[in-house]
This record gives C-alpha cells, structure tokens and sequence, in this order.
C-alpha cells in the first residue's frame, strides 16, 4: 500500500520521496488509526491526508476553518489531477448541489467543508450514503480553548467519532503545546489516537533582530537586497501599516496596507494582489496571513515585537512554506515593551499574569546572546542543543569585555537618582544630555552625570538590557518603569564584582564558520539567476490567464531547480521535485521553450552554458542537417552527434532513426539484439553481424530497440 502511496506522491505531487514523518502518518491512516499530527507550518501537512485520500477507497471529508484556505487548496489539487472541491456558504445553490452530486456519485476524492456544513442534517445524510475513506480536521487547534485561536462552531466535531466510528480521523495542527495536544484528541472522541510530533524546526529561516531605530531605513535597504521578492511586514498598529506603506510607496515599492479596518473589498483585493505576485509587500496588522497559503513569501518583518513567541512563530512561519531560504528580521525596542505591556494589562476580562509571563519570554528571545532558534525551539518544549548557523547570534557570535567600569556607572547612577528614573532617562544622564527635565531635576548635579559619553545612546541601551536581563538591575513595571538595584547591584557597587558583558556590534561581519555554513548546499540543486526571472515571470502570466496564484502552478522552489537544471525535454523535467504528469501536460512545454530559448540566446550571444549541447544539436537536426553537417558545424565528431540523437530519442523526441538505417538493417540488428544473452556491448552485436554494419547504425537501432521494448512493458 505504501508503495501505492509513493507512486502516488510522484504522479500527482511530483514528488520523489515523503518527508521522513509523512510515510508513517500516511501508513496510520491506511492502519485505520486515528492519528493526530502536529507539524510546523510548511512541514507538508496537507499530504498526510491527501495522498491516503486519493489511494484508499471512498472519499475523504476535510474540516478546514477558513473560506480562503479550502478555495486555495481545492485548487491546488486540482492543478494536480485530483478530484476534489469545496462547500461552504460561498457557493450558490446551483454549485452546491453540483458537489453533492459529485460526492453521491463517488466522483471526488476530497470534500473540504466548513465545520459548521458538516455538523448539518442534510450533509450527514448525505455521508450516511456513501463510502468515507477519513475524515481529516485541519487547524484542529481550533478545537482546543487552551489554544490561542479557539473556534466555537469546532467544538460540536465531537460529532464525526460518534457517527463514523469506524473511520480513521486525522486531526492536524501547527501548534505544539501538551495542553492543547490532549484537548484535541479528547474533543474529537479519538479512539488511542496515533500521535505524531514533527521537529518545529524551521531551518530554512533565518533569524535576525535588529534594534529598531531608523526602521524605515533599514527595511529599504533590506528589500533592496531582495528585489522582487514577496514579504509581509506586521506592524502593531493600523496607522502603522498604511504610514510605513506609504513610505515604501514612495520609494517605488509596490507596498500595499492591509488592516481589520479597510473595506472587506480592499481588503480582499490586497490579499489576492499578493497572492497573484501583482502586490510584492503587504504591511500588515495580524489579521492578515491566517487563510494564506502562498508558499513563496520570501520574507517577513515584524515592524513591532509581536505579544508572545507563538504568535511570531506563526507569523514568520509564512515565509519560506516552498523550504527555499526564506529571511525573517524582528525590529526591537524596549518601547515596544512598555505599549505591549500596558495593552496586556488593560484587557480586563483575560489572563493577564499568563499573558505578561508571554510576553517576557518574547523580550527574552528579542533580547537573546546565545542561538535564537535555541530559545524558539525549547519554547515548544523541543531540545535543541547545537547552535544553529542560521541567526544573527550565530552567525556574528558575541564578543564578551570587562563591563565592570561601564556597570559601576549605570548602577551608581541608579543609587544616586534614588531609584527614580526609567532606562532612557538614565542613559541621558549617563551622557551628560542638556534635557530639560534633568536640569529641572538638578540631575546635573550627581557625581555620575556624563560619566558614560564615551558610549552612544544604542550601546548604552544594549548595556542596559545586558544589566537587565543579568539580574544586575530590575525594572519595576509596577511604579513607571523605574530602575531598581537587586541584591547582585550591591556586589558590584560595593564588593567589586566583575561584570563580564558584550560588546555591541561594530559592523556585520561574520566569522568564516558562519560563511561556510551559510554556504553549505541543498540537496537539490537550486538557482536565482536570469532565467529563474524568467520563469517567474512566465509563472505569472501563466498564472493570470488560467486565474490561479502563481505558485499553484510551480513552487519557487520549484522554479529554481528547473533554473539550476534547465530541463528541455519532458523526461528530465519530470526529474525536477514539483513536476507531475498533470503539470507536466499542461505547463511542461510553456516552461521548457522558455528554458531553450534562453539557451539559445546565450549561447548565440557566444556564451557557453550549460545544457546547450543537445539543443543545439537538435536545432540543427530540425532543421535538416545530415549528421556530417552537424558534427562540421559544431566541431564536434559524429560519435558524438550520434550519441545525442540517440539521447533525444530515447528521451521521447520524434526523431525519425530510419533515416540513419533501413529497415532490413534494422530487422538484422534486432536479430543479433534478440539472440545474445545480456550482458553484451555494442561491440559483440558489431562482431556478431561479421563488422557488416555500421557502428553508429548499431548505437541507434539499439535506442530503438530499448524504447520499442520499453513501451511494450
Ligand atoms: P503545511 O500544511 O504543513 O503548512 P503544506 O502541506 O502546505 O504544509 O506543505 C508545504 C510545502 O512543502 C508545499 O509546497 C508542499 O508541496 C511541500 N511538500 C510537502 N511534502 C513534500 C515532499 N514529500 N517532498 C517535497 N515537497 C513537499
Ligand atoms: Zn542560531
């Protein structure tokens, strides 16, 4: 059955092999197990059930909570040759109806409804009548109040098990924790639930924070590193989003804004812009990505610190889904900390210690000296030990200093102003700043004033938070954000304690471990050259004419193995991860004149590249060279040219081989073919027919023979 389930995966999905934990969902699935799956986003949920959906017989039944998400996969599998749609409330009776037929008639391998259609009299009747391979529930999070993202109408799911008991159910998420983990499989009714937990790891993200001052800047010159590339930028307010894409506009970005309180049509016409590669930057308040699907967002930045880790991890896990290199870049401030704070505190009908301790864990992350996806990881309670190469941490170590001079300052200074000032007032003083308020104060006056000049206003606030998070200082949340000493203060100010602390960061350079990391290759071959662009943008219009998102038809991913590959004829495309029989019928030739016209330009541009050599020999057969005249006007020797022929041949392309033997030869060759025992070479076939034919003659008739076989088998 297994093996029926690979076949599957390379003929619909295109896909060589299951991601290590799939094959052994797929095999709970086929076990009639109940199963429960948590998987980050990108880790290839979908297929755990799709591929037993189009195996097993009857139909599969798919919970999903979002309009958005259900149209965008009942598209994509479509675009794959599998027979599957949608019922929800945005389909006219007409289509309905249409549906349910299609599903009385056993004529649809997967159902996707709402969870409200499926807990509906009518439809129940309907499922009574025909043959249910499973029943799948995705975000099944949703089911859980522990959750972050609970959904009422979720809850009456508890009503699949008691109506199919006997049917497998799949439920699957993204989130991770242990409460919400038990809360599905009790709220589902699972019978011994089969229970899968895939490394939340997303390696193919890189991390970075950056202090976030001159924002604006920053992000210009990110995206100029990046041009053409889809991102999200989250910001925490609705004027943020629509000023920072402003600004971006400004500049000749094509950035849209996108928040709760736009229009619902300009809402949806920004998601769809994105979706098609028509809108590049979406900057955004949260409400934006959950029913998004695209795979080829190739970053994401989050303008504010978002509330608390799962959050950010669900948002930066938009970006990258293809598992092409995809970048996330957090923008910190201690600002940021103090609105979050009194936003959290000011919900009054919710938890607000849980949601405080949440947020902590952020700064920490936010604030972190060692592996950031270190913190990330365990936070999910995965061990992850090795530091990870991929994170600014990792790949700009930090350098520790004696900061006990710089320490005394900042603690004096606090002693001194009674424990009354907050972090940027007290770096003021430290600086010997003219402000106001100091001088009203006669902060002037204390012994420490201007004592730390010879630091910027940024190192001083990356010392300060070392001190913090240290233990050194404590800030108290309570009484305006004041400085507090801590018993560990004292040992510095009067015991001398070394402090040891790390330098900021002069400039971006990165150890040569780092580098060679950061160079270490994928497993597949992959580009972003010329003709990647190329591709893309044949993606698009491809993708406009048949109204689809453009990475429906191929995944980045995708694009770029077929820009590493340049595949020119229908077998080494199928070659390439993403490409199956339906894809390859419909877009193949699209994607591979594309390829051989780039070849062919370069190549006349005098340029050698790769690939070229059989397309050129090609050409010139097409146009009706002899092999002579080929092998003449390529400096190239015949043998050689033969042995392309035979190539193209045998790779499928219509190339006439009796031209180079008769068809008495042929029956001559097929002869000595048939009566040798294999093994055998070119050469026992040419000595058998006693040296009378030709070598070349030989070297196709036997391409023939092979296909013809082949074809038989
Ligand atoms: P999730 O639902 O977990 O967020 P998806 O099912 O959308 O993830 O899969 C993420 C991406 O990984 C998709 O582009 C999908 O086609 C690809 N993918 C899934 N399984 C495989 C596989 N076995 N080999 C290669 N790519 C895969
Ligand atoms: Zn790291």
């Amino acid at each position: 059955m297994i093996e029926k389930a690979k076949t599957a995966l390379k003929k619909y999905f295109g896909y060589d092999n299951f991601r290590p934990m799939q094959e052994d969902i797929v095999q709970s699935v086929y076990d009639l197990n109940d199963t429960l799956v948590l998987m980050p986003t990108g880790g290839g949920k979908s297929i755990c059930y799709q591929i037993p959906a189009v195996t097993m017989d009857g139909i599969a039944v798919v919970v999903s909570p979002l309009i958005s998400l259900m149209k965008d996969q009942v598209e994509s599998l479509l675009a794959n040759g599998i027979k599957a749609a949608f019922l929800n409330s945005s389909l006219s009776s007409v289509e309905r109806q249409q549906v349910e037929d299609d599903i009385f008639k056993n004529n649809i391998d997967l159902i996707y409804v709402s969870p409200e259609k499926i807990v509906s009299p009518d439809f129940l009747t309907l499922l009574k009548r025909v043959q249910i391979a499973l029943f799948a529930v995705d975000e099944a999070h949703c089911i859980s109040a522990w959750g972050h993202d609970f959904r009422p109408e979720y809850t009456q799911l508890k009503f699949i098990k008691r109506h199919f008991p006997a049917t497998p159910i799949i439920a699957l998420t993204a989130t991770a924790d242990k409460a919400t983990r038990k809360d599905i499989s009790a709220q589902l009714g699972m019978y011994q639930p089969k229970i899968f937990v895939a490394s939340f790891d997303r390696p193919n993200l890189s991390l970075d924070v950056k202090p976030g001052q001159k924002k604006l800047e920053q992000i210009l010159q990110f995206i100029k590193k990046r041009p053409n590339q889809p991102g999200i930028i989250y910001c925490l307010s609705r004027k943020n989003t629509e000023n920072v894409a402003d600004k971006l506009q400004m500049k000749g970005l094509n950035a849209k804004a996108y928040h709760a309180g736009l229009p619902a049509a300009q809402r949806s016409k920004v998601q769809e812009d994105f979706i098609n590669d028509n809108v590049e930057i979406v900057c955004a308040t949260v409400a934006f990505g959950m029913g998004i699907d695209k795979s080829n967002v190739r970053w994401v930045i989050h303008y504010n610190l978002p509330k608390n880790i799962e959050s950010f991890y669900q948002e930066i896990g938009r970006a990258g889904r293809d598992g092409t290199n995809a970048a996330t870049l957090l923008f910190y401030s201690y600002a940021d900390i103090m609105t979050l704070r009194d936003i959290l505190s000011n919900n009054e009908n919710a938890n607000v210690e849980l949601k405080l301790a949440k947020l902590e864990r952020m700064q920490q992350y936010a604030e972190s000296l060692s592996c950031r996806r270190k913190i990330l990881l365990n936070y999910f309670s995965e061990p992850f030990e090795k530091a990870c190469g991929n994170c600014d941490v990792c790949k700009n170590p930090p350098q520790y200093f004696d900061g006990t001079t710089i320490a005394q300052k900042a603690l004096s200074a606090v002693y001194r102003l009674k424990q009354q000032v907050g972090t940027s007032m007290l770096i003021d003083v430290l600086r010997g700043s003219g402000r106001k308020e100091i001088f009203e104060r006669g902060y002037q006056n204390i012994k420490t004033y201007g004592a730390g000049r010879d630091a910027s206003i940024r190192d001083w606030q990356f010392f300060m938070m070392q001190l913090i998070n240290l233990g050194f200082l404590e800030v108290a949340y309570e009484d305006r954000n004041v400085l507090r000493l801590t018993p560990l203060s004292q040992k510095v100010l009067f015991e001398k304690k070394k402090v040891e602390l790390v330098q900021p960061q002069v400039a971006e350079t990165r150890t040569q471990k780092a580098k060679a990391q950061a160079k270490a290759k994928p497993k597949r071959e992959r580009v972003r050259d010329e003709l990647f662009e190329i591709l893309r943008v044949l993606r698009r219009e491809l993708a406009q004419q048949r109204g689809v998102p453009p990475y429906v038809i191929f995944s980045d991913a995708t694009l770029e193995e077929m820009a590493a590959k340049r595949p020119t004829i229908d077998s080494d495309l199928m070659e390439i991860s993403g490409v199956g029989e339906r894809k390859l019928q419909l877009y193949g030739n699209f994607f591979m004149d594309k390829i051989i016209e780039y070849i062919k330009t370069k190549t006349a541009e005098g340029e050698k590249i790769q690939g070229s050599t059989y397309i050129l020999t090609y050409e010139l057969y097409k146009q009706g060279l002899s092999i002579q005249e080929i092998a003449n006007k390529r400096e190239l020797n015949p043998v050689t040219i033969y042995s392309h022929i035979a190539y193209l041949f045998e790779k499928g392309e219509p190339i006439d081989l009796f031209k180079y033997f008769s068809e008495e030869e042929y029956e001559r060759i097929e002869e000595a073919i048939e009566a040798m025992k294999p093994p055998f070479k070119m050469k026992d076939i040419y000595e058998f027919l006693h040296e009378e034919i030709e070598y070349h003659k030989i070297r196709l008739a036997f391409s023939y023979h092979s296909k013809k076989t082949e074809n038989v088998e």
